[in-house]
């Protein structure tokens, strides 16, 4: 089972985003002011989407985690005023049309700023993992990205959601996703809570195609471009994709993954390094 636990770092070191030596403070994934959700509420919506066959298994625990590894201006500055009320509002907007008590159609929209919602994630991401800045060409751009320097979001990218109507909270980076029928592995990083999954890839061959909704299409609008961003309600992976094997595709935790995982199931997951 991959698990880190050093979430505490030091009180004074390199910011895991802009790299900048300072006081550290603790980031909380997910941000405060996402929606919770009750067992008997995620019942509900586990037989509205039909999803009877798999159910959720992970114990309930929203707490999210925690990592001091973030300087103030990017912590409380840019993530927790500029980035999080639209990353809280895009998730919160999802959960609400989960937990509707009529069926709803199949495609709904939620009116949202994609630049912010990524921002967001990206950061909260960044924050894993005790003192991670010097990853070199994944961390450098998103530095430069997360401070609004570049503002678009780096082309080598991509970043994917969907409905996630389960209790566990995901969340990993720096491991890699292999497809079985493509060979060529991609790192990937992700993070899942009630009721929103994200993934994001970095250097993504085009013949990857996971059919869920890419954010990322947005990459090169304005940070206030506010869109209708589709969300399937017929689309939800299974609980524990990408995590999980699956008979096309198997993630890889080697070396430099981090990865935190909060239900009690033990899964059959390969411990394999990659380096
Ligand atoms: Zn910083």
């Amino acid at each position: 089972m991959p698990l880190l636990v050093e979430t505490r770092g030091p009180k004074f070191g390199k910011c895991n985003i802009c790299g900048v030596e300072s006081k550290l403070t603790e980031d909380h994934t997910p941000p405060k002011g996402c929606l919770k959700i009750k067992q008997v509420e995620l019942h509900h919506i586990m037989e509205h989407l039909n999803l009877s066959a798999e159910r959720a298994k992970g114990r309930l625990s929203q707490n999210g985690v925690k990592y001091r590894t973030l300087c103030g201006d990017c912590n409380n500055r840019l993530l927790g005023t500029e980035y999080d009320p639209e990353f809280i509002h895009f998730v919160n907007s999802v959960g609400t049309y989960l937990k509707a008590n009529i069926k709803l159609p199949s495609k709904m929209i939620v009116r949202a700023k994609p630049q912010r919602v990524m921002l967001s994630l990206l950061g909260h991401l960044c924050a894993q993992g005790v003192n991670r800045f010097d990853k070199g060409d994944i961390t450098q751009p998103i530095a430069e990205y997360f401070k609004q320097e570049s503002k678009l979001l780096p082309n080598q990218i991509k970043i994917y959601f969907w409905p996630f109507p389960y209790n566990n909270h995901v969340m990993a980076r720096d491991c890699a996703l292999m497809d079985l029928k493509k060979k060529e592995p991609i790192v990937i990083w992700f993070l899942k809570f009630f009721p929103v999954g994200f993934l994001v890839t970095f250097n993504e061959p085009e013949e990857y195609d996971f059919g869920v909704v890419e954010l990322s299409q947005w990459r090169s609008e304005s940070i206030d471009f506010e869109t209708e961003v589709p969300i399937y309600l017929n689309k939800i992976m299974s609980q524990f994709w990408p995590e999980a094997p699956t008979k096309t595709s198997v993630v890889f935790y080697g070396n430099e993954a981090i990865a935190s995982f909060d239900w009690k199931k033990k899964l059959t997951m390969p411990s394999t390094r990659t380096g």
